[in-house]
């Protein structure tokens, strides 16, 4: 999507340990307009499916996804960041790694809003190691839906998540796909 890679080449900030910093329109500030074109961008890339429901995962996939979701004209379902213990069997949860905190979150959704019959489109803003969509890909198994496929915002494909995910079946579309960032703060994109 050209309009997203001259966005990232114009205002990301390649920082240490891979991480690309967009807060001036993706992460922190959000570019509303943008986030429509991006959500137009995903219907038309999904538009052989019939999603029901568009599940991310806090923070950051949340303004995505619920701009997307007009797009598709269905629901978003947030994975909560959760400390405490699936006790009552009233949550589906996943362990995930995070990538930029290096922490590990248990991540907690309701069982009330995924159901069997549910046609799932995981969005969110990164992929890196794909410890978030191993996650949510979990999470979505264990409700008996059907994972349609999962619309990323920006991948770093020098990282192995896409190619392990790709790998084990897991149809991805990733709108930026960057294949080098420098030291020196270059990014190419594939
Ligand atoms: P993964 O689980 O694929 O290793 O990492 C994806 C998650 O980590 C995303 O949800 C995103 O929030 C965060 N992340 C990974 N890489 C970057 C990055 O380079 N920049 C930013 N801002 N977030 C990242």
């Amino acid at each position: 999507m050209e309009l997203l890679k001259d966005r990232i080449m114009k205002d990301g900030k390649v920082r240490k340990g891979n991480v690309l910093k967009v807060d001036s329109f993706l992460n922190h500030q959000m570019d509303i307009k943008l986030f429509e074109e991006i959500g137009k961008e995903f219907k038309r890339r999904f538009s052989d499916c019939d999603i029901t429901k568009i599940l991310t995962i806090e923070s950051s996939g949340i303004g995505i996804a619920c701009i997307a979701a007009q797009s598709f004209g269905v629901p978003v379902v947030f994975a909560k960041k959760n400390t405490t213990k699936n006790i009552d069997g009233a949550l589906y949860s996943a362990q995930i790694e995070s990538f930029t905190h290096g922490k590990t979150y248990n991540v907690i959704v309701s069982r009330d809003y995924l159901k069997p019959e549910d046609n799932i489109l995981i969005i969110d803003d990164f992929l890196a190691k794909g410890k978030a969509l191993v996650g949510l890909s979990q999470i979505v198994k264990k409700s008996g839906a059907t994972l349609c496929g999962a619309g990323i915002v920006i991948e770093k494909g020098f990282q192995e998540g896409g190619k392990i995910l790709r790998d084990a079946g897991m149809r991805i579309e990733s709108l930026a796909i960057i294949k080098e960032m420098t030291d020196d703060g270059k990014i190419i994109f594939e």
